[in-house]
């Protein structure tokens, strides 16, 4: 059939707009960011058979899977994870070594967001309230999206943890909000826009005292049926992570959260499925009052789950309580996603789903299944580290100033009054370490980049190192070791080391312009940001290091 002219005006313009309909705008409208904490690859999968259709399953069926998804470098912890996932950058650049690390210009040990130049707002607690991103050292993507387009776009950070709210949300984001335990309330600090108080819709939702409802309840489970994909019965010797103060009284499902509310205050939240709904329910609140997605500049949302890994700490990763902290948490996410469908609609909001690492095995576990595991005492290790350097040098002193995350920071002071070369003492160090149960090998900085190049996770090692912050000499203990032997030294589990438990994390890609489908091809944490950028057309983060995932750019 051949068409006139004039017929084929009148087809274009009666198909023209279903056409529209149907193609995504050239921008989203919001860009949603989900990081999940501690949340393990294979998390997606073993417990699909009891998920909804909505949230996990969802995610995989409509959306883009980079089922091989590694962290590339060392400690993977939440300060670094948050950080390297929205900087592009691993902790060679952005400088986030750790949770906490030895200060050498403080002269003590600092948490990763302390800031005590800036004040609480929204609480008088100030361990709770004084923080900010002036840690980092290279921006994230959401900065990048500020700067450009002369600060149109919004970015507020969401999240529980002070930490995974602030580093995602970056150095100049609109506000980041976290939870305070004391009151139970989402304050801030200073360093951001709110540093007058926080504004009137914060206080009205704060004042809706959510906390207490969801801690009015027990926690039972979410399903009636047994939980067969987790160690159940006999799990109850591992689960007992010093976390929390409730594994002082040996208890099983339904939680009496009540009761234990009453000695352990809000903080009990963090533990408890409750503090994800929770963290939703503010999400839903900061897109309607602060007008994310309204106009022609993507907004981001930096939105981060901290209930996991709490629970993974305390129970360990056959729990049946992770197990339904999961399935709890999948509700959440299909509510999420449902909200964000009626709000904006599917093609105009772009979610990406991931974790900040992973988590391990409980060691005593392997142990009793006759698989090599172990736990390295490393709060024990200062005194026998100073020791040894004492009996060298033959001058006692105070020469070991902190030892955390494997790392140890020697006071080059008290070592040169000593008359001690620096690089003797750490071959004192290293020494000592290698003769350890589970140290796989002991390194200065200068050894590192040293390292040849198969050496196992030698490139991850290198890229967890800052030369100003990094420790004089790191260790790496055995595959299934940790050194978390002050909180998990008898049960729950942790993570931190290269090895895939930690390193392996889910990504997933949706919404927006984004095709259904997977890939096994390698990707490394910080391809994400680079890959927001390509999409956004924006520059990337200025440390990035990561490469831009191509097949979920259009
Ligand atoms: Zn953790």
């Amino acid at each position: 059939m051949r068409l006139n002219f004039l017929q084929t005006i009148c087809l274009v313009f009666s198909l023209t707009p279903q056409l529209f309909a149907q193609t995504p705008p050239e921008r989203p409208k919001l860009i949603v960011g989900i990081v999940v904490d501690q949340m393990r690859y294979d998390y997606l999968y073993r417990y699909q058979s009891k998920y909804g259709p909505g949230g996990f399953k969802r995610l995989l069926g409509e959306g883009f899977s980079c089922a091989n998804t590694l962290y590339n470098y060392v400690p993977t912890y939440t300060g670094p994870g948050h950080a390297a996932i929205y900087t592009g950058a691993t902790p060679a650049l952005n400088g986030i070594i750790g949770n906490d690390w030895y200060d050498r210009s403080w002269g003590r040990s600092r948490y990763v967001t302390t800031d005590t130049t800036v004040r609480p707002v929204g609480t008088d607690d100030t361990r709770a309230g004084r923080h900010s991103p002036r840690s980092l050292l290279s921006t994230t993507i959401t900065d990048e999206l500020r700067l450009s387009n002369n600060m149109r776009s919004k970015v507020v950070g969401v999240c529980i943890k002070d930490r995974g709210s602030i580093l995602p949300a970056g150095h100049i984001p609109n506000a980041s909000y976290w939870f305070d335990d004391k009151t139970g309330n989402w304050i801030t600090s200073s360093y951001y826009p709110d540093s007058l108080g926080l504004p009137q819709w914060v206080q009205d939702f704060n004042a809706r005292r959510l906390p207490d409802l969801y801690l009015s309840r027990p926690w039972d489970k979410a399903l009636p049926e047994p939980y067969a994909e987790s160690f159940n019965p006999g799990w109850d010797k591992y689960d007992d992570g010093k976390y929390l103060p409730m594994s002082l009284v040996p208890e099983n499902f339904p939680y009496d959260l009540p009761t234990h509310k009453q000695k352990l205050g809000y903080g009990l939240l963090r533990f408890t499925p409750g503090g994800n709904a929770f963290t939703v329910d503010f999400a839903l609140e900061v897109l309607d009052k602060m007008e994310l997605g309204q106009d022609e500049y993507p907004d981001m949302l930096c939105l981060s789950f901290s209930g996991p890994d709490y629970c993974g700490h305390q129970f360990g990763i056959h729990a049946e309580e992770t197990q339904d902290m999961y399935l709890r948490l999948d509700g959440q996410i299909t509510r999420l996603l449902r909200a964000l469908d009626e709000k904006y609609g599917k093609n105009n909001v772009l979610v990406f789903l991931t974790a900040d690492h992973g988590g391990s095995e409980t060691p005593l576990h392997l142990q009793d299944l006759n698989i090599p595991a172990g736990v390295f005492p490393e709060s024990t290790i200062a005194g026998p580290l100073n020791k040894a350097l004492v009996e060298k040098c033959g001058r006692p002193g105070k020469y070991v100033l902190d030892v955390a995350n494997q790392q140890i920071w020697l006071d080059h002071a008290a070592l040169d009054a000593a008359d001690f070369d620096l690089e003797d003492a750490c071959e004192v160090l290293k020494t000592w370490l290698r003769n350890q149960p589970g140290v796989y090998d002991a390194y200065t900085p200068e050894d590192i980049f040293e390292l040849p190049e198969d050496y196992p996770y030698g490139p991850e090692i290198r890229r967890g190192l800052h030369p100003r912050r990094s420790g004089d000499v790191l260790f790496q203990l055995d595959p299934a070791w940790h050194a978390d032997d002050k909180y998990f030294g008898s049960g729950g589990a942790t993570h931190g080391s290269p090895y895939p438990y930690d390193a392996h994390v889910p990504l997933i890609w949706y919404g927006w312009k984004i095709p259904a489908g997977e890939t096994f091809a390698p990707v490394s944490i910080t391809d994400i940001a680079p890959t927001l950028a390509a999409m956004l057309r924006i520059m990337r983060p200025n440390g990035s290091t990561g490469s831009i995932i191509q097949q979920v750019v259009r």
